[in-house]
């Protein structure tokens, strides 16, 4: 059995991409590794300029010029945005590696930016090195279905065409195990992301139900989100948050999911009575909780 945090009951995954600098790096050391990090002089002139605004902004407790613009820095051979923060909370300054990859420096309230700067050039092998490992986002849900053309809707796997219409819906062929997906051209991926909300709906619903007849326990309504932090949860009073992204797993783990919530209905917790409930209607669970976490790097950043 994984880890799980004991107090949510949902379907909790870690993020295992997250990355973080060794704890206690002195960073005043900085100036011998002067160089690994080739700013170039014009860019290096405008990401201080930024940072030093930033910090006359932050006296007015303006605290992300990330969401305006990144800092670039020239790393391994090319040029890396940086987006930076300021934060109440942060001890220490901070480079993680978010999904996309977004690379953020996070800077206690106050850093002076040639700190900021000092702890960038003193973390570039670092920066390269978690870069060459991180993923690359697949956020166009297009590009996702031309790898893998497939869905769950219900409780069978179906070959998914995409076409384009005068509007956004979608048909299942049932003979032929085939979905097609109708999107407008004006915006192929926000309306292509409309119909799958739409297949998402009907078709966790109809699972929902099925299979909490199937194992005889009742539920409240199914409601379809976009998270990204879990595949699902189960309230006390029986409703389902489903992630919509379930179709897009194979109907097994599809309905591991929803079996792990549905257990939820008897243990609203993780408990050992949780999981040999699990396991009396989903014997292989451990195999698909592992496969699911696989799956949730490709996954996650879709349709967001
Ligand atoms: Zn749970």
């Amino acid at each position: 059995m994984q880890d799980r945090p004991s107090t949510v009951h949902g379907f909790p995954l870690k993020p295992k991409f997250l990355m973080r600098t060794r704890q206690g790096d002195d960073f005043l050391n900085s100036w011998q590794l002067v160089g690994k990090l080739a700013l170039t002089p014009i860019l290096h002139y405008v990401a201080t300029r930024i940072l030093f605004s930033n910090m006359l902004n932050n006296q007015r407790k303006s605290n992300m010029l990330g969401s305006v613009k990144p800092l670039i820095v020239h790393v391994g051979g090319r040029d890396i945005e940086v987006w930076t923060k300021y934060s109440v909370r942060a001890l220490r300054v901070r480079l993680t590696i978010q999904p996309g990859p977004r690379v953020v420096l996070t800077l206690p309230e106050g850093t002076h930016a040639s700190t900021a700067m000092r702890f960038l050039q003193d973390h570039s092998d670092w920066l390269h090195h978690a870069l060459g490992k991180a993923r690359t986002t697949q956020s166009s849900v297009i590009g996702h279905f031309t790898k893998f053309p497939s869905l769950t809707f219900d409780h069978k796997w179906l070959s998914v065409e995409i076409r384009t219409a005068g509007r956004c819906t979608y048909k299942v062929k049932e003979a032929d195990d085939v979905i097609m997906l109708f999107h407008t051209d004006d915006h192929p991926e926000e309306s292509l992301m409309r119909v799958l909300r739409r297949v998402a709906q009907d078709g966790l619903e109809k699972a929902a139900q099925r299979i909490a007849k199937k194992v005889g326990v009742k539920i409240g309504d199914v409601s379809i989100r976009n998270q990204s932090t879990r595949w699902g949860s189960c309230s006390s009073s029986g409703s389902l948050s489903l992630n919509w992204r379930l179709i897009l797993l194979p109907p097994a783990m599809h309905d591991h999911v929803i079996l792990h919530e549905l257990a939820h209905r008897i243990h609203m917790n993780h408990s050992e009575r949780f999981w040999s409930q699990l396991e009396v209607w989903d014997p292989e669970w451990k195999r698909h909780d592992q496969e699911l976490t696989k799956k949730w790097n490709v996954l996650m950043d879709l349709g967001r």
